[in-house]
């Protein structure tokens, strides 16, 4: 499977998330094979857990299916510029390469705002590579946010 197609699994996770009501962000762990190791969306509403966003509930699902603290030399999609926290955690979990869809200038915290990966006191990095399937996410937030006004 190609970078492509593993973000279109997390775009399905997105929509996925949309018909729940939640925000639709979706994420997938990959492992070094290529296996999808990890999935999910946006959950704070239904976990009533203002952390469950789709890349840590992703994270978790992968790290509990595995047994591991963390997943050195795996891959994470997500649809949206991560935040703060989320980038935090990948870090923590040693994320090999971050690949995600739609810029997020107000929540961001990769390119935008805290940029954790770019501190000292960040101990570990992932490649990040931005913009894979940008549009397609990017519309699926704004019909999101366009249907509760
Ligand atoms: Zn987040």
């Amino acid at each position: 499977m190609s970078f492509r197609s593993y973000m279109e699994i997390a775009l399905e996770e997105a929509r996925a998330a949309a018909a729940r009501g939640e925000v639709p962000v979706g994420a997938v762990v990959v492992s070094p094979e290529g296996e999808i190791v990890g999935r999910g969306g946006n959950r704070t509403r239904e976990d009533n857990d203002p952390t469950a966003h789709a890349e840590i509930v992703a994270l978790r699902q992968a790290c509990a299916a595995l047994g591991l603290e963390r997943l050195p030399g795996y891959d994470l999609y997500v649809t949206l510029e991560p935040c703060p926290m989320c980038a935090a955690a990948m870090s923590n979990a040693r994320i090999r390469r971050l690949y995600y869809g739609a810029e997020d200038p107000k929540s961001g915290g990769v390119a935008h705002g805290a940029k954790v990966f770019s501190h000292a006191q960040c101990h570990h990095a992932p490649e990040v590579y931005d913009g894979i399937a940008a549009v397609e996410a990017e519309a699926l937030l704004k019909n999101f946010f366009a249907a509760r006004r």
